[in-house]
């Protein structure tokens, strides 16, 4: 779906009446004619309020059919199938427009995703904690892949990964709990606690937090 969008995004499409850009949206869920679908998620469609199309339609809607309305020349994406759409209002469609800019933020999310599960097979032998973080710490990543990643965390034992798995809210609880399992491991592993008062990391054995001084059950 994204790559389509991102292919849609590069098209260039014009208005015949007025030259402008046509403006990718999200088209209707049915065709307004017909009832028939569009064969397509997405449409070009000129939004140009000077559009020659549009400011004429207006009185040919009137003088043909008695009601108010007009019409938006549009193309179907990749082809130069065209229309000229009937809308009742100025405002149609414009609620409908892609946001370009959120389509190129979530594709550089996925990339960053697909790098880092591409760094999974590596991360151990690198010692790298950062793809293992990246993904678990992603709530839009599924779940198969961010269990994957907790079972990176104890073999990676690496004590940098506490701080941000503490601070994350995990959505999922099972995930939450399976973290926090390994979290256990590592800390463990280094013979450290968390002080229960000021959460900051001690030696296993302290009987008072050097960070808060408060005395700790034993
Ligand atoms: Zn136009
Ligand atoms: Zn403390």
């Amino acid at each position: 779906m994204l790559s389509t969008l991102l292919r849609y995004i590069e098209e260039k499409h014009y208005c015949p009446h007025c030259s402008g850009d046509l403006t990718l949206c999200h088209a209707p869920p049915v065709h307004v004619g017909d009832g028939l679908g569009w064969g397509s998620e997405y449409l070009f469609i000129c939004l140009n309020d000077s559009c020659p199309l549009f400011i004429k339609g207006w009185e040919f809607i009137a003088n043909q059919y008695g009601h108010v309305g007009s019409y938006r020349f549009m193309e179907l994406p990749n082809s130069k199938e065209h229309f000229s759409m009937m809308v009742i209002s100025r405002e149609a469609f414009t609620g409908s427009i892609v946001d370009v800019e959120e389509v190129k933020r979530q594709n550089e999310r996925y990339q960053g995703q697909q790098l880092a599960l591409a760094a999974f097979d590596t991360c151990l032998e690198k010692k790298e904690l950062d793809p293992v973080l990246t993904i678990l710490l992603d709530e839009s990543v599924q779940v198969d892949d961010r269990k994957r990643a907790i079972g990176l965390l104890v073999p990676l034992n690496d004590i940098a990964c506490v701080e941000p798995l503490r601070n994350h809210a995990f959505r999922d609880p099972h995930l939450e709990q399976e973290v926090n399992l390994a979290i256990g491991k590592i800390l463990a592993a280094h013979f450290l606690k968390e002080c229960p008062h000021c959460a900051e990391l001690i030696k296993a054995r302290a009987t008072v937090c050097k960070h808060c001084q408060r005395e700790l059950a034993a």
